[in-house]
């Protein structure tokens, strides 16, 4: 089978399971190559030369970089000036006799190679382990399967919830691999919280090089892409692919229920009228960020300006001139203050608690001419590029998010590493509102950094020191009127207020009524303490349903499109021992259920979550951590592709 994808100019293609790049943009020229490579990131070079070349040499301790520290990445590795030369001449003269023979297939490195090659990459052991979880994030490892391999999935009928970036991939890997799909989405177009949060500075807070879906990279514009980019992508993605045909928009779906005589499900939607569809199979991809939440304001009928969530921003303008609040400490908040402090008349920051923010020196900074140029035209320079931005995001802060019991600060953070991040986030405040030193108190959190996710500055601390800013210490209390009233007493009066209130992430799967085995209602099996699945997707007494995004699988730091296509791979294996075991059912032991979520539930208490001044909308109202993983990267990854049929009924 060869599958090609067009992405980001360049077209990839996948050739007998292996992945390779064989069409460049443009033609190639020496000098240009010259002048492109000036400020190519040496490291990524090198790595490049060693895939290209297969040459030992280049793993060499001469072009071994320098390892990273923090968040900042040098160009140059720290390597010598001569070396530094030596490398773009060497990639120069690779690449142009790679255009001279033809271009060449140039495979994805194996697992073998994976090691060695990562390590030269970052100038630090890597652990073989992560080897695999890798070579999927960057898309040497295909997704895509041949049909023919799969003929029990023809003729299957696969129902899936949602048109987010969840749904869709999952749409676009289930028609690979012969499924018929119908995808269900509420709203009137694609693209999920991409659609609905165009707040002025709305962008992702990881690096666009890791959100995106491994196999279908965009040579993207921006470091963080910001949301009309996203929802560009998303809309070529599902061109690509031709998807829009299976996506039935205006159809939120109210309820599923397992027919037992038929080993199906009967999904019913539809805003009106209501209709059905039978299906074989039920992926939900409704996200945990559908629902907005929005906090009983006494006096809210009396406001007479205007009032809204963030995922309702109106489409005139409500800044400009205006006299506005914005309630709200965390991303959303932050990102909102950022961009509008210029626009606005009196702009107030109404913060209950303050969030830790984060220094991102490139987060509004677009890629370089010259870096996507490269994207375009060097073999997997891209690739490797996003590798050394993903390890950054990968685990490497997961160490300092588990409790040391043994700790003797427990009060301000729970290791010693966890410290260091206190005193350098509180170093980066401190340094920020030099001259505004009566503000300090108010924007250090009591919580362990990483306790919440992380906040980047988008300018953040910059808008609070603006004349026409102010930063209010306060709860929003009441409306009258014309003002909002704080709880520390102040009246505001403004004309605007933006509700940056977050959203209602523990209510999983609401308002749908699921109904499997034996008439047992979803909701009902959780309502004991909230919403649980075997690692997060499958439920016992739900054959043949499998949850995208559901319970405990959010990640310390990283990407949701790793998350999405672990989950996804998952799903894949299980169907695939349903298959071989000649069943048409599968649905997790309880006793494996049982046994996932009390380990889980053990290694939660060990994590940052479980420190008391950790108050965060990924717990219950009972206070169970129920939106995040206490697994590493890694250990997730392994969880999602390594699958013990064991643990499973097929039926
Ligand atoms: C403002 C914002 C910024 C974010 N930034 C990042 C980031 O930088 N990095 C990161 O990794 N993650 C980020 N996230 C998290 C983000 O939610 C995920 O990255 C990802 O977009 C989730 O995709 P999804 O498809 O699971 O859910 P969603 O995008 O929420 O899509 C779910 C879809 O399901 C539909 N739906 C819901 N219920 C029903 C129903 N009953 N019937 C039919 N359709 C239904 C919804 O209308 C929606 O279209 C951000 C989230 C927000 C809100």
């Amino acid at each position: 089978m060869e599958a090609v994808t067009q992405a980001g100019g360049s077209a990839r293609r996948e050739k007998a399971g292996r992945r390779v790049v064989d069409h460049p943009r443009a033609d190639i020229s020496a000098d240009e190559l010259d002048q492109r490579l000036t400020k190519a990131s040496i490291p990524v070079l090198v790595v490049c030369l060693a895939h290209m070349t297969g040459d030992a040499r280049w793993l060499g301790e001469r072009y071994r970089p320098e390892r990273t520290r923090g968040l900042a990445d040098d160009p140059t590795g720290g390597l010598p000036e001569e070396v530094q030369t030596e490398v773009r001449r060497a990639l120069r003269d690779v690449v142009l006799d790679w255009v001279a023979a033809g271009r060449p297939a140039v495979p994805a490195p194996t697992p073998e190679q994976m090691p060695a090659l990562m390590e030269q990459a970052l100038g630090e052991e890597v652990p073989a382990r992560y080897s695999k979880m890798m070579l999927a994030h960057l898309g040497f490892a295909p997704r895509a399967v041949d049909p023919a391999e799969r003929p029990w999935a023809q003729g299957k009928s696969v129902v899936i919830v949602g048109a987010g970036v969840g749904g869709l991939l999952a749409a676009r890997d289930m028609t690979q691999r012969g499924f018929n799909v119908t995808v269900l989405e509420q709203q009137s177009d694609l693209g999920g919280v991409w659609r609905t949060n165009r707040y002025p500075g709305a962008r992702v807070d990881t690096p666009s090089a890791i959100y995106t879906y491994a196999d279908f990279r965009r040579n993207w514009e921006n470091n963080y892409g910001s949301q009309p980019q996203i929802l560009e992508y998303l809309n070529q993605f599902v061109d690509a692919f031709d998807l829009r045909r299976l996506i039935s928009f205006g159809s939120p779906v109210t309820s599923a229920r397992f027919r037992e005589d038929h080993h199906d499900w009967e999904v019913t939607f539809g805003a009106t009228e209501q209709r059905t569809l039978i299906a074989d199979i039920v992926i939900t991809a409704v996200g945990t960020f559908a629902k907005p939440a929005i906090p009983e304001i006494p006096g809210r009928d009396k406001f007479a300006g205007q009032i809204f969530h963030t995922t309702e921003w109106p489409d005139e303008d409500v800044i400009t001139d205006k006299r506005v609040a914005v309630v709200g400490s965390g991303s959303t908040a932050v990102q909102v203050v950022s961009t509008v402090a210029t626009w606005a008349r009196q702009l107030y920051a109404v913060q209950r608690s303050p969030h830790w923010i984060a220094p991102a020196p490139n987060y509004l900074d677009p890629v370089e001419e010259d870096t996507r140029w490269l994207f375009d035209n060097v073999p997997f320079y891209g690739e490797w590029a996003s590798f050394r931005v993903g390890w950054q995001h990968a685990d490497k802060i997961y160490p300092s998010m588990i409790i040391d019991d043994s700790w003797e600060h427990p009060d301000r953070s729970i290791n010693a590493r966890n410290d260091r991040h206190r005193a350098f986030l509180t170093r980066y405040a401190q340094e920020q509102l030099e001259g505004f030193e009566e503000l300090i108190p108010h924007v250090l959190p009591t919580y362990p950094p990483y306790g919440k996710r992380m906040v980047v500055d988008s300018g953040w601390f910059a808008a609070i020191k603006r004349p026409n800013v102010e930063l209010v210490p306060a709860a929003m209390q009441s409306l009258t009127e014309t003002a909002l009233v704080t709880s520390s007493g102040r009246h505001l009066e403004v004309d605007t207020i933006v509700l940056a209130t977050g959203f209602e992430v523990a209510e999983y799967l609401s308002p749908m009524k699921i109904v499997g085995r034996d008439g047992l209602e979803l909701h009902d099996f959780w309502s004991k303490d909230g919403a649980r699945a075997h690692k997060g997707i499958t439920v016992p007494g739900f054959p043949n349903f499998f949850i995208l995004y559901g319970p405990n699988v959010n990640g310390a730091a990283g990407s949701y499109t790793g998350i999405v296509e672990a989950q996804l791979s998952h799903v894949e294996a299980v169907l695939d021992e349903m298959w071989r075991s000649e069943a048409e059912l599968v649905e997790p032991r309880m006793e494996s259920f049982t046994e996932y979520n009390e380990t889980m539930d053990d290694r939660l208490t060990r994590m940052i979550w479980s420190h008391p001044n950790v108050d965060s909308y990924i717990k219950t109202s009972s206070g169970r951590i129920i939106a995040n993983r206490p697994w590493s990267a890694v250990e997730f990854f392994e969880l999602m592709t390594e699958v013990d049929p064991s643990e499973f009924i097929f039926s």
